[in-house]
């Protein structure tokens, strides 16, 4: 997928990482990941079961991976990692045990998490913009991408965190156009 460009930007990305100081890790090699994938199984009574294979997970300065990350092409890892650089600067502005309490507790750890949904906002427009700037805007506005979105904050992966579709439609709406307008005065 874009594969010159791509690998462009992933490189670019990894330098970032690198000079912040981000240290990137295997999530299977870290006992803590391990036990919040069971933690996680028995919370969302089993509807969350992929932690360590589908997810890349942020905590403090710290990327985790999940397995068959290098097999991830190019491009779509630069997202996920532009994505996670969001996550890095969030805990750097709001500290470890600040993140801790907004991203899991407030208002509450599931069902209605606007904190968390919030922080996760930030980081899905990131989304949306490195899908427009390698992809295109079409591929940004492809309907398939925009409901994955929809269902990662309406659904059980981040525990019900903003179960309003159509709010999160609208938001995904009028970022887009953002990102239309701003490559329109390019
Ligand atoms: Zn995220």
């Amino acid at each position: 997928m874009h594969g010159e460009r791509a690998r462009a930007l992933l490189e670019r990305v990894t330098i970032e990482l690198a000079r912040e100081g981000v240290s990137v890790v295997r999530k299977r090699d870290v006992p803590l990941q391990r036990w919040i994938d069971r933690a996680l199984r028995v919370i969302t009574f089993g509807a969350m079961r992929s932690y360590l294979t589908d997810y890349v997970t942020t905590i403090g300065r710290t990327i985790y991976l999940p397995e068959g990350w290098e097999s991830v092409p190019p491009g779509r890892r630069w997202e996920t990692l532009e994505h996670e650089l969001v996550h890095v600067r969030q805990f750097a502005r709001f500290g470890l045990v600040g993140m801790a309490v907004l991203y899991l507790l407030v208002p509450l750890p599931m069902g209605l998490a606007w904190c968390r949904a919030q922080l996760e906002w930030e980081a899905y427009r990131v989304s949306l913009r490195c899908v427009a700037e390698l992809e295109g805007l079409e591929a940004a506005r492809d309907p398939a991408f925009r409901e994955e979105i929809v269902r990662r904050f309406s659904g059980p992966d981040y525990g019900y965190m903003w179960p309003f579709a159509a709010s999160v439609r609208r938001w995904i709406e009028s970022e887009l156009d953002a990102i239309e307008r701003s490559l329109a005065v390019k």
